[in-house]
């Protein structure tokens, strides 16, 4: 079997999973060029925004817009292609993927890295992990890039939406969904193969902790949020104060691997009590803040929690 017709088998193993997929250029990551009409740099270029008002009916132009799970029109763009690359439509396919890079230039890591031997993706990936109690992702679908970089593909639960990004998710971590697509298995670029490296081609549904970080990261368009009621400015009471210390203390003793989670749910019924009217907001700000430094949880982590606690129990109270 050559490389042409182990790619329209795995094309049809894509669409046969309801994933759409659109020609790359042969040797190459990049979409096929779009025609003059739709190139912005022609001097035919005829203005329009995409697919939907496209001066002819889009073929191989708008890139991952066209994607498609027709079969016919799928061995059409291999009869005229033979040596197209996959890429795979992520938003309409229901998938996330995250992508680690390995780092290619040797770049020092940011700051934020600083002693916790991080040279690549993988290693922040790892921390993530480590963060989460969780174990490498092993049994999903995992593909390995040309540059020794690693592709871990979830499926998305109905209804949730996640927004593509380069490096929110952490430093050398890309984040494939909607908006964008992944260079499938198969492809070919002049650096090597993306190879396919775990048993089966069926990922996992995308994890709670996944999700809940992907949330963290501003991956997830929040919901509409009703108008935040001004916070109660009463001061902590004595029952306030014991039921806020006994929540610090929690936070600051929390066993390693679990101190993510246990911010995230000390900080939300923290806000619970700023609300019920039994602490003010900064007492509650300034305790959390210490105790979670005491579980060395990094000051962006630690406000991030705290704003969207707020903001979660602002929008249910307002509910
Ligand atoms: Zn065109
Ligand atoms: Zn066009």
């Amino acid at each position: 079997m050559n490389t042409s017709q182990s790619r329209q088998r795995a094309a049809a193993a894509f669409i046969a999973r309801g994933w759409p997929v659109f020609p790359l250029t042969p040797g190459a990551k990049k979409p096929l060029r779009h025609c003059r009409l739709c190139s912005s740099k022609s001097p035919d270029y005829q203005p329009h925004r995409g697919v939907d008002d496209c001066p002819h009916r889009p073929d191989t132009c708008h890139g991952f817009h066209i994607a498609s799970t027709d079969p016919e029109r799928v061995a059409d763009w291999f009869a005229r292609y033979p040596e197209m690359n996959i890429g795979i439509a992520t938003g309409p396919a229901r998938l996330v993927v995250v992508d680690l890079d390995t780092n290619k230039d040797g770049s020092p890591p940011p700051q934020q890295y600083d002693s916790m031997g991080v040279a690549d993706g993988g290693d922040v990936f790892a921390l993530a992990l480590e963060r989460y109690g969780q174990a490498f992702p092993s049994s999903t679908l995992i593909v390995g890039t040309p540059s020794r970089g690693l592709h871990l593909y979830w499926t998305l639960p109905p209804g949730v939406t996640v927004n593509k990004s380069e490096g929110a998710f952490g430093w050398n971590i890309d984040v494939r969904a909607t908006g964008g697509y992944i260079v499938a298995p198969t492809s070919v670029t002049t650096d090597g193969e993306y190879r396919r490296l775990s048993a089966g081609l069926d990922p996992l549904a995308a994890p709670k902790w996944l999700l809940h970080h992907l949330e963290g990261t501003g991956h997830m368009p929040k919901p509409p949020s009703a108008v935040r009621p001004a916070p109660a400015r009463r001061p902590t009471s004595d029952r306030g104060r014991t039921t806020l210390a006994d929540l610090a203390a929690q936070l600051a003793a929390a066993p390693e691997g679990q101190r993510h989670r246990v911010l995230c749910s000390v900080t939300t019924a923290a806000a619970y009590l700023v609300q019920a009217g039994r602490c003010a907001e900064a007492d509650v700000r300034a305790e959390i803040h210490a105790a979670a430094r005491i579980a060395q949880r990094s000051e962006n982590e630690i406000h991030q929690a705290i704003e969207s606690a707020f903001e979660y129990v602002g929008r249910r109270g307002a509910a």
